[in-house]
């Protein structure tokens, strides 16, 4: 899993270099699709279609601008000055998958947009340091949702984290909200995606576009997402999508 990982965080970097002003979210799918052909993996986004879609997606990243949040289908929009945008991208490779998100912002960033992707990076990061043996799944939706609260942002449990394995969404769920010391027991081998997204209003509500995907905040206000795939093991947590 470690090597599909290492594909996701790859094509993200170099999607992080190469968005600026002017280009088009098709170009970014373009480099991530060319990351996937230089390394014979495939995409568990292209032609996905969930139980909630009324289409397959059509992409391999899910690029979503200020107020969308999730979901975003990358299209002809050219990046703007002071854009945040959102990235989420997959690999499956010899017959694992990684899953992970990143959160930037474009030209001139806005110092709000930057307060809001370093909380998620931060809810991230404590979400992470929480996915140890013995301790709960609760455990990490309570830390992640703690530092939300904190900073006065919104958030759901819809679309939050979930096991990672041979594919891209499997058991069990992790929301991005939860009560410490509750659900299942995290044990060695366990591998999830931790995902938390944030919308800036803080209010919880979001909406989704008619292309049966884009999902925006309810206030029209500015989110980010980042995440990681993680395995649990007895040394601690290993982020399987780092760089
Ligand atoms: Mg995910």
């Amino acid at each position: 899993m470690r090597e599909a990982g290492r594909v996701v965080a790859s094509a993200l970097l170099q999607m992080r270099k190469h968005a600026a002003v002017g280009v088009s979210l098709r170009e970014l799918d373009e480099i991530a699709r060319g990351v996937l052909a230089e390394h014979g993996a495939t995409s568990p986004f292209l032609h996905y279609q969930p139980s909630f879609a009324h289409s397959p997606f059509p992409a391999v990243i899910c690029a979503s601008v200020n107020d969308a949040a999730l979901h975003g289908i990358p299209d002809r929009y050219r990046l703007a000055d002071g854009d945040l945008l959102s990235i989420d991208f997959g690999a499956t490779l010899n017959g694992w998958t990684g899953d992970a998100a990143i959160s930037l912002t474009v030209g001139t960033p806005r110092p709000d947009d930057l307060r809001l992707i370093d909380a998620a990076e931060r809810a991230l990061a404590a979400g992470i340091a929480t996915a140890v043996p013995g301790r709960r799944l609760g455990d990490i939706s309570a830390a992640i949702a703690a530092v939300a609260r904190k900073a006065g942002y919104g958030l759901h449990t819809d679309f939050g984290g979930h096991g990672v394995g041979r594919t891209m969404h499997e058991s069990p769920s992790v929301p991005n909200d939860g009560k410490a010391g509750r659900g299942m027991k995290l044990e060695t081998g366990l591998v999830i995606a931790i995902e938390p997204w944030f919308m800036a209003g803080g209010n919880d509500s979001y909406r989704v576009d008619p292309d049966g995907w884009t999902l925006r905040s309810g206030d029209g206000s500015r989110a980010a997402h980042v995440e990681h795939t993680v395995a649990i093991t007895a040394d601690g947590p290993r982020i399987l999508t780092a760089p």
